[in-house]
């Protein structure tokens, strides 16, 4: 196989403060693997500006001035992450490059890693992801709604392997697939893994961010969360429609009871409690399940409007 151009891809929503230092540690790598012959030299960095409000644009342009290997796009306003990937993996390929790796902008992905992907690319696997070697840079709070988040997808059929993330590599046949996916709202892990082309793995180390703060806030995790689930998984409506079956049942059983109660004991009691501990149960139970119901129709409505994913404003080629 000839050696790849390569593009590494990273997001940007504020990150004034990292896409420097980000861009020159990854040029390290980039000549690096030059030096070793792995890719050709015309291998690039594009940086995906997320809406910014701060200098992270006229850094990236000037940067682009100053060595045109670094290219990018600008979004018109912030689009969150997800889609900021995915615009970096449609943008690299219309730049025409054999291979892309995704990274973030805080370089918490060991950047050394890029060296291990590109060989797993050179020995024929067409998408590698990283894999976390530990979560010890995440809260207390975020490690334990991750492990939960991908317990939950793989109890639902989507075997995302644990701790995998954004940090991976994948071939032009990968993103040739992706331009295919009409679907706004991609859920790039379930994505790739679905697609069933060649899977390789790399594990890395995570640093803790280079400077600034997280981009991300429990909010917005939990629309990822979500997104993730319903676009991949349709299990919780079929559970929906078994806990109907089963709360049937039971309210059958529960009728023979009381009928038997007032009809051959004849001691009818107050009850009280016992209505009001199934009312407020069925009636959370039923919010529940319109909510869940919900989060498909919401996913329906997004796609059926065809909206445009994002707005580019400009392009540096
Ligand atoms: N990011 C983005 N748009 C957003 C939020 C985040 O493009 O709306 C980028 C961010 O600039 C970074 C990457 O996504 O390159 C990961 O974000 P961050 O490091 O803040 O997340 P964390 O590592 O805390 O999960
Ligand atoms: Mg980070």
């Amino acid at each position: 196989m000839e050696k790849p151009t390569l593009a590494i891809t990273v997001p940007c929503f504020n990150e004034e403060l990292c896409v420097e230092s980000t861009v020159k540690s990854l040029f390290e790598v980039i000549n690096d693997l030059i030096k070793k012959d792995k890719i050709k030299d015309n291998s690039f960095v594009y940086l995906i500006d997320d809406g910014s409000k701060d200098r992270t644009w006229e850094l990236i342009c000037k940067m682009h001035e100053e060595n045109p290997l670094v290219k990018g796009l600008k979004f018109v306003r912030n689009y969150g992450n997800q889609k900021a990937h995915i615009a970096g993996l449609l943008g690299v390929r219309d730049l025409g490059c054999d291979c892309c790796v995704s990274i973030d902008a805080d370089l918490q992905q060991d950047q050394w890693a890029i060296e291990k992907f590109v060989d797993e690319y050179m020995n024929g696997a067409d998408i590698v992801s990283g894999i976390r070697n530990s979560r010890d840079t995440d809260t207390f709070w975020k490690k334990t709604t991750a492990i939960c988040f991908y317990k939950i997808m793989n109890l639902l059929g989507v075997k995302i392997p644990m701790n995998h993330s954004d940090y991976r590599l994948v071939s032009r046949r990968a993103l040739n697939i992706l331009a295919e996916y009409p679907e706004k709202q991609i859920f790039l892990r379930g994505f790739f893994n679905e697609i069933g082309l060649k899977t390789a793995i790399v594990h890395f180390d995570v640093k803790p961010r280079k400077a600034g703060e997280s981009k991300f806030n429990y909010m917005t995790l939990l629309g990822l969360a979500l997104n993730g689930i319903t676009s991949f998984s349709i299990m919780p409506l079929r559970l929906i429609a078994v806990l109907g079956f089963l709360m049937a049942l039971f309210s059958i059983g529960l009728g023979v009871e009381v009928i038997y109660e007032k009809l051959i004991l004849d001691n009818t009691p107050s009850g009280w409690a016992t209505i009001v501990v199934l009312l407020s149960f069925f009636g959370g139970l039923q919010l529940f399940c319109m909510g869940i119901i919900g989060e498909y129709l919401g996913q329906v409505y997004r796609e059926v409007k065809a909206r445009p994913r994002y707005i580019k404003d400009i392009e540096l080629k």
